[in-house]
């Protein structure tokens, strides 16, 4: 059924949901509308490249379901976006609403480019484009986007202003994750990385680790890894390695990340940094640590590197990291404590959740005391809610917080019926 959702990503989230349809005993005739997108739009974005030619981009929108709220979710902008990629993508994302107790249900949108390839002009007509196709199938209280791999402030900026241009007035709580100066909330950019430190720090109070003394792997120096790089060598933390998909770098005397900060502010990529310290990208995830964080793409820890995998806290920055069948591995291997990936990175979520609650109300928050420590109050719920459940139901992090956020939207489908 639905064969258009095919693909390893989307395989992926199937096997996690019967998993925890499973375990929450939800009778057969209600899994597919639990499963499924509501509504999945395919768009081409045609854009006038700068040497005066015309090339078509494909773009995706997915929501998985409108139960609790609008659908909430990232766009991402890369060459491997597929349909199953962002219908996996999105149904994560409810799962991580739910587990939040956001009012939204998920959704994921994607073009398949590389954004690496394309000048700021180009980027700023396929940005307009994408919003412009899908203007009739989103709305500040129906499909909220926001910024993931390849997309950042300046491109929520850009489909802020295209939908605000059609709407003929400033509609900022269109998106989330723009700038400041147009409506964004302090602290959105760095929100999903403090999230993820903060949970760190959660993981290593469980399992009694001095982070001061500990030592870090980190895969992915984006958004979202760039700023754990830069919270946990702030506590204290040696950061043996990190890598980007340019290069990897190691130094088991620690790297000097603020440098390395340095360094992508005016190179954008990790290339050419260091000779010495550079390292094949494929050894990163197995560096012995004792914190290790997956924070580029899904599907790197495979069943192979999860036996490999040397360390005490796995903290999943990245969207669906881990295979399922490497999950079975570690479902045996106490040793490490996962923090699963909606649960770790919905700091990011969470924080775009009070900017359209800012940007309805045009009322702003003080990003310390309002923000980063609403923020906390909610994750810190999730996590506790999470390793309890898990106990409770004799399983793993994972399944838990999958189950907590599955069950909350099963509710709300029963409750509501059959349409949205
Ligand atoms: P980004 O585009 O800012 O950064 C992605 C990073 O991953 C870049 O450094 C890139 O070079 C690197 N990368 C890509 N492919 C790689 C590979 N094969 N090996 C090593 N590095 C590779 O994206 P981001 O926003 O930092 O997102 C990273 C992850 O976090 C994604 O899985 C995303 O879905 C997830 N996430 C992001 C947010 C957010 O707020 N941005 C929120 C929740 C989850």
């Amino acid at each position: 059924m639905f064969d258009i959702y095919g693909g390893p990503v989307f395989n992926m989230a199937r096997q996690q949901f019967l998993q925890a349809a499973d375990i929450l005993e939800i009778p057969n005739d209600q899994r597919d509308r639990l499963l499924y997108p509501k509504r999945a739009i395919a768009v081409t974005c045609p854009i006038h490249r700068d040497d005066g030619s015309t090339v078509v981009y494909e773009g995706y929108r997915v929501q998985h379901h409108l139960s609790l709220g609008p659908s909430k979710g990232g766009v991402r902008f890369s060459p491997h976006v597929d349909l199953g990629e962002v219908a996996a993508l999105s149904l994560w994302m409810s799962w991580k609403c739910a587990l939040m107790n956001l009012p939204y249900g998920g959704a994921k949108g994607g073009v398949r480019v590389d954004p690496y390839s394309l000048s700021h002009k180009e980027l700023e007509a396929l940005s307009r484009r994408f919003m412009q196709e899908l203007i009739p199938f989103v709305g500040p209280h129906v499909d909220v986007m926001a910024p993931d791999i390849g997309t950042n402030e300046q491109v929520m900026a850009w489909f802020m202003d295209t939908y605000s241009n059609d709407a003929g007035r400033t509609v900022t709580e269109i998106v989330t994750g723009k700038p400041v100066s147009c409506g964004g909330t302090a602290g959105r950019r760095e929100a999903t990385g403090r999230g993820v430190t903060h949970l760190i720090f959660r993981a290593s109070e469980e399992i009694k680790l001095n982070l001061s003394q500990s030592s870090a792997v980190i895969q992915g120096f984006g958004n979202v890894g760039s700023v754990v790089a830069s919270e946990l060598y702030d506590l204290g933390v040696k950061i043996l390695a990190i890598s980007d998909h340019t290069a990897a770098y190691h130094d088991p005397k620690g790297l000097n990340i603020p440098e390395i900060l340095k360094y992508i502010a005016t190179h954008g990529v990790l290339k050419g940094y260091s000779t010495e310290a550079l390292i094949d990208p494929a050894t990163i995830l197995t560096i012995k640590c004792d914190i290790l964080v997956p924070a580029a793409v899904e599907r790197v820890i495979t069943e192979e590197i999860a036996n490999k995998i040397e360390c005490k806290i796995l903290a999943e920055a990245a969207n669906g990291p881990t295979t399922v069948e490497a999950d079975a591995v570690f479902a045996k291997r106490p040793d490490i404590f996962i923090i699963p990936d909606i649960l770790c990175n919905s700091g990011g979520v969470t924080v775009s959740y009070f900017e359209w609650v800012q940007d309805l109300q045009q009322f702003f928050w003080e990003e310390e005391e309002e923000v980063i420590n609403r923020m906390k109050k909610i994750m810190d719920k999730g996590f506790y809610e999470t390793i309890s459940s898990a106990k409770q139901l004799k399983t793993t992090n994972r399944m838990a917080a999958t189950c907590a956020g599955l069950r909350r939207v099963h509710l709300a489908k029963q409750a509501r019926g059959l349409f949205p």
